[in-house]
């Protein structure tokens, strides 16, 4: 299968998260989910005016998932995923979306939390995750498709066939270093702690199965 690269400037951000040794780096986890919020968002505003599309709110969530024995952690959401055009355009060219400002990065001064104070987006994944999966199925296709990147060297597109309109991020977590633990991505305790500091406000549920004690 083909390689993509991806476009120069969406490179220097996704060098900057790969070798992030940025403290906060559960914040990858807030800007999934506002990804997810944002798609379902979509879906909501859509069938504002279109009257064949119905917003039934128990169909719209964001599901997140922790595999500790393949150390993964997907995101899941019923919004209203991407055609193979917007993945190429949305996950191949992210500095397009500006909320990351170079400029801004280049000016930072101590204590100035630019990647806590900008969403930095979905390449901020690459923080904790050294392969990044994406499945997805957009609104009125019965056609998906899988991204999948490693990091830098690029990504691939294929055909993917998925059951329900939406998108599943599976992150494979980093191995563990010395100075990093990625398991703690893994636990659930970790999760609902993230999600309560940083994706409180979120008006979709936001679920996870737990286990119980
Ligand atoms: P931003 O959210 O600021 O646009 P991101 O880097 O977070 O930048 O995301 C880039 C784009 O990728 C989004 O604008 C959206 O079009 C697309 N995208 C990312 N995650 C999802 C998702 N879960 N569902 C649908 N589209 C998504
Ligand atoms: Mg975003």
């Amino acid at each position: 299968m083909a390689k993509k690269e991806f476009k120069a400037e969406s490179k220097r951000l996704l060098d900057l998260m790969i070798n992030s040794i940025y403290t906060h780096k559960e914040i990858f986890l807030r800007e999934l989910i506002s990804n997810s919020s944002d798609a379902i968002d979509k879906i909501y505003y859509k069938a504002l005016t279109d009257d064949n599309l119905k917003f039934n709110k128990d169909d719209y969530y964001i599901k997140i998932t922790p595999d500790k024995e393949n150390r993964t952690l997907t995101v899941l959401d019923t919004g209203i995923g991407m055609t193979k055009e917007e993945l190429e355009e949305n996950l191949g060219t992210i500095a397009k979306s500006g909320s990351f400002d170079f400029k801004k990065m280049n000016q930072l001064k101590d204590g100035y939390d630019i990647i806590g104070q900008f969403g930095v987006g979905f390449y901020s994944a690459f923080m904790v995750a050294d392969t990044i999966t994406v499945m997805t199925r957009p609104l009125g296709s019965d056609e998906g498709y899988k991204w999948e990147s490693k990091g830098a060297e690029g990504y691939t597109i294929e055909s993917y066939d998925k059951e329900y309109v939406g998108t599943e991020i599976i992150l494979k977590l980093k191995e563990n270093t010395e100075d990093e633990n990625y398991d703690e991505y893994l636990d659930e305790y970790k999760i609902q702690n993230i999600i309560k500091k940083y994706s409180d406000f979120v008006r979709y549920p936001i679920k996870m199965d737990v286990t119980k004690h």
